[in-house]
């Protein structure tokens, strides 16, 4: 990037001097971007900060979304304006967030997020500490200009600029080289850049993973070592990046990316453990691969994707491991179970939290694992109207394909949810007498064969 600062400008920020890059200016005849690409209220709130005398961007992940063939979900904004300055330009607006005050324009069921363009400072702009007893120095401190918003940016890919006076695009660190050549580049310095925030790391996996890009050599080089810098990351914002990384359509790549950058291990440990064992990892690995496949195939076709669901099936080979050791010094199956359960949840939301109404589920679908065994009597009668059923069945199937259990258990399923009910009391039949008594309980699986 280097060879892009030719304009060397000093501003004091505490002890820092920065040199401030010169952007590669492309006008509209020589982009791709169109305003038929960009939502109404994106436009309107960019010609609103116009009209109001101001400058006015969009900038970072709906222009790479657009130069990559993918719909934008959100647009972002960004202006010389203050938040203060913006918001009396539109109707419904507020202002929002402490440390860095934003305006949220809504159009409808739009939201288009206006930052001020933010500055570098010497004391990082990311580091809650260096912010915490903020005040009104900070926010001088804050505000920037747009060459300096550019290298705040993560990586280059993230950082154009689309200006609404002339419709042409803003390049300061050579972004639209880096996406024709398929590369994440962290703008500056690599390792620094982690440091000053490791979600850095998660959003590079996810980024190679989404646009199918590769990481560029230097960008790369630092993630392992510093990987496990993600334990001094809030939980809940982990807990979010995970939810990007597997539940937006592209979690198959995200896995392989996740465990090429040795991240797996650092979300998931007790999982990632599972993933290295000899005897194991190829179960668990096709575990997981297949949940992530159909998860991508679910939201391909507008199917609703649960996190319980996902994160069930990540913890799985954790659970596993933790309940056949109770099992095997004697512990009754379901109290072992429950033990399990304990336990790897707990162990996990150190690192990722998992809110309360996702570990409940998540625990009913791993009871009910067991219970899709007992099909005896009443129960298969019973048991297919638990409103977790569904996701259990799924559950065991993707168990089935990986080859920890024998299939069977599951195609029994599959036809009684088909049959009638004579059809079912005869599947039930068939299953053979002795057990419909119900009078002993097989609360016990099927010894796994691992
Ligand atoms: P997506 O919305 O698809 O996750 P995005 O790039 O839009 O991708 P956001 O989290 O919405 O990601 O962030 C918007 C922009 O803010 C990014 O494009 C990037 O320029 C900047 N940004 C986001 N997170 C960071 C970060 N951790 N460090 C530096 N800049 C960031
Ligand atoms: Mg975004």
């Amino acid at each position: 990037m280097s060879g892009k600062l030719s304009a060397f400008v000093t501003r004091i920020f505490g002890k820092s001097s920065t040199s401030l890059p010169v952007p590669d200016i492309h006008t509209r005849e020589h982009h791709e971007i169109s305003r038929k690409q960009l939502s109404r209220a994106a436009l309107d709130v960019l010609y609103g900060l116009h009209k109001g005398g101001f400058d006015a961007y969009l900038v970072g992940g709906c222009l790479r979304d657009i130069l990559t063939g993918y719909t934008p979900k959100d647009f972002d904004v960004v202006t010389n304006a203050t938040p203060e300055e913006a918001k009396p330009l539109f109707r419904r607006s507020r202002i929002i967030g402490r440390r860095f005050r934003l305006v949220h324009v809504m159009f409808g069921r739009e939201t288009i997020e206006v930052s001020t363009f933010r500055a570098l400072t010497s004391d990082h702009a990311d580091d809650d500490h260096s912010q915490s007893d903020g005040g009104l120095i900070l926010r001088d401190n804050v505000y920037g200009s747009i060459e300096e918003d550019a290298l705040r940016r993560d990586f280059t890919i993230n950082a154009l600029y689309y200006n609404i006076a002339d419709f042409a695009l803003y390049d300061f660190v050579g972004s639209l080289k880096d996406i024709e050549r398929k590369l994440i580049r962290l703008i500056g310095d690599p390792e620094q850049r982690y440091r000053e925030d490791p979600v850095r790391m998660l959003r590079a996996a996810r980024f190679a993973a989404k646009l199918n890009f590769e990481l560029e050599a230097s960008t790369e080089k630092p993630i392992r070592p510093l990987a496990t810098l993600l334990y001094q990351v809030p939980a809940a914002r982990l807990f979010d990046e995970v939810l990007k990384l597997f539940l937006t359509g592209h979690a198959l790549s995200s896995v392989a990316a996740l465990q090429r950058y040795s991240l797996f291990e650092v979300l998931f440990p007790e999982t990632g453990k599972r993933l290295h064992d000899a005897e194991q990892k190829k179960i668990w690995q096709a575990l997981i691969e297949q949940a992530a496949r159909n998860t991508d195939v679910r939201i391909a076709n507008e199917r609703p994707v649960t996190p319980a669901f996902l994160y069930a099936v990540l913890l799985w080979p954790a659970l596993h491991k933790r309940l056949q050791k109770h099992l095997d010094n004697g512990m009754p199956y379901a109290p072992a179970m429950s033990k399990a359960s304990g336990q790897v949840l707990n162990e996990q939301i150190k690192v990722t939290t998992i809110p309360k109404r996702f570990s409940t589920v998540m625990r009913e679908i791993w009871d009910l694992q067991a219970r899709l065994d007992s099909r005896h009597g009443r129960r298969a009668e019973a048991l297919v109207e638990h409103p977790r059923f569904r996701a259990a069945y799924d559950f065991l199937l993707l168990r089935e394909q990986s080859g920890e259990i024998e299939p069977g258990l599951g195609e029994w399923w599959t036809q009684y949810q088909e049959a009638d009910s004579i059809g079912r009391d005869q599947l039930v039949r068939d299953l053979g007498q002795g057990a419909s008594s119900g009078k002993r309980r097989r609360r016990r699986p099927r010894r796994q064969n691992t």
